[in-house]
């Protein structure tokens, strides 16, 4: 399904074309998505050069080279901690209070799902399709628990079993078959947060040949 990207710095107004048909959009739903925060830690450690230390002749051509490098490294940190020492004694004598940060609300990114009034309820079909679908395992187990309890002990037995076999592989299809329907042609969600975008999964292709845009075509 392709994706929509939506930017937290976007600004232009959403095209309102519907997102299921490309038709005009009469619906803007809109809600602000909060922004997940980059993540902390991890990798670092960029700046380690490794450096072989064997004594074989290839180590002490690598540590020939790397000598110089050593000792400008070496006269930067001396360099650095002389500027520290000068600093401290030439700081001002009311260094001044550091402001408070104010707290920081989390980025969020403006969302905004247009539809057509044919597509206004789209989420609801599966709603319904999911209810009647429960509905119909009922009736049949019902049914089957009936029949079979009817026909115990006789012969005639043919579509009691039938029965119980409809309902057990229609308990085990029908929603499977309903989660595969949702999955492949369900209504638009926010499929990712990340820093500075979110991401919408579903968006019909003719919302992109509509509004001239690129989806981004999901992995
Ligand atoms: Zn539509």
């Amino acid at each position: 399904m392709p994706e929509l990207i939506v930017s937290r710095k976007a600004v232009a107004p959403s095209p309102m074309v519907c997102m299921y048909c490309g038709a005009p959009a009469t619906t803007a739903h809109e809600w602000r998505e909060a922004n997940r925060r980059p993540e902390r830690g991890g990798g670092g450690g960029g700046d380690v050069v490794p450096v072989p230390g064997g004594d074989d002749p290839v180590s002490a051509v690598v540590g020939l080279l790397l000598f110089p490098l050593v000792l400008w490294e070496l006269v930067k940190a001396i360099g650095a901690a002389v500027v520290a020492v000068a600093r401290y004694f030439t700081r001002p004598a009311t260094p001044p209070a550091p402001k408070p940060a104010p707290p920081k609300d989390p980025p969020t990114t403006r969302v905004v799902v247009t539809t057509c009034d044919r597509h206004r309820r789209f989420r609801a079909r599966f709603v319904w399709a999911g209810a009647a679908t429960a509905v119909a395992l009922v009736a049949l187990w019902a049914w089957a628990v009936v029949v079979t309890r009817r026909t115990m002990g006789t012969d005639d037995t043919g579509l009691a079993v039938t029965l119980i076999l409809t309902a057990v592989l229609s308990t085990v299809l029908l929603p499977v078959a309903i989660s595969f329907w949702y999955a492949l042609a369900g209504p638009v969600i926010v499929d990712r947060v990340t820093e500075s975008t979110v991401v919408l999964d579903r968006v019909r292709q003719a919302y992109f040949d509509a509004t001239g845009q690129t989806p981004n075509v999901a992995a």
